[in-house]
């Protein structure tokens, strides 16, 4: 059997779903999260992830990272400013997919609609689904690959400093972006910013705010949305979402 055959409710749900990534639909509304996958292992293990897990994964090359820069030859200064450079560099990773294929309008296939519904419709219809909020393996161990690659083939020695800076960079992207989601009432200042302009993003104007763990890029790149109007009724919509399910 295919392992990663879908069920019958996801079935349901894709043929509903009208193909953009923006606010949930009324019937989604009411679920909390759906099972995509028939197959335990694909679903639980590969699909989906406990909020802490990316910490297990990423957190060691993070240490391995810093060990490096104080140990190597680049002296903990150097080192701790290429971390930091690996930190801004996944800042702008992260604006950027979200920005283009995540918001990409899949085209009228089958397979498009389903790569962009995976990708990211899926998140925007169930934005509250706690096992799909941080990305998956089979979503960030490919892309990790890819920048170890990156990193070797264009900055080979001191590819472990700076990719501990973006593991750090994507860690506390993939945090703030499950806080901006279940900390309802966030006490601090950028709290409350990433809170409302993700808030903005999901409910009000889909095609701003791409910068989940900070406004800079968007503020660079002129997609920062924060007029007031659109903010209170995003934060009265995403409200009226977790407590319709409990
Ligand atoms: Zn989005
Ligand atoms: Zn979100």
């Amino acid at each position: 059997m295919n392992p990663f055959a879908f069920t019958d409710e996801f079935e349901e749900v894709f043929a509903a779903w009208d193909g953009t990534v923006a606010a949930p639909s009324v019937e989604n509304r009411k679920k909390n999260r759906i099972r995509v996958y028939k197959n335990s292992f694909v679903e639980n293990v590969l699909a989906t992830s406990h909020p802490a897990l990316p910490g297990l994964w990423f957190g060691p090359f993070i240490a391995y990272g810093i060990y490096v820069a104080f140990t190597g030859w680049t002296g903990p200064l150097m080192g701790f400013g290429l971390i930091a450079l690996g930190a801004l560099g996944f800042t702008l990773i992260e604006y950027l997919l979200h920005r283009f294929p995540f918001h990409w309008h899949g085209g009228d296939k089958r397979r498009g609609r389903l790569r962009l519904f995976l990708m990211h419709g899926y998140h925007h219809q169930f934005p509250n689904d706690k096992t799909r909020l941080v990305a998956p393996p089979l979503m960030s161990w490919p892309l990790a690959a890819i920048l170890i690659g990156l990193y070797w083939l264009l900055i080979p020695s001191v590819m472990w400093i700076a990719f501990a800076g973006t593991c750090a960079g994507y860690l506390f992207y993939d945090w703030a972006h499950y806080y901006t989601h279940h900390a309802r009432n966030p006490r601090f200042w950028l709290g409350k910013v990433i809170r409302r302009s993700h808030a903005v993003h999901h409910y009000q104007l889909f095609h701003l705010n791409m910068g989940i763990s900070s406004p800079l890029w968007d503020v660079v790149f002129g997609t920062f949305g924060w007029s007031k109007a659109a903010q209170r009724q995003a934060v009265k919509e995403s409200r009226a979402v977790e407590k319709s399910q409990g």
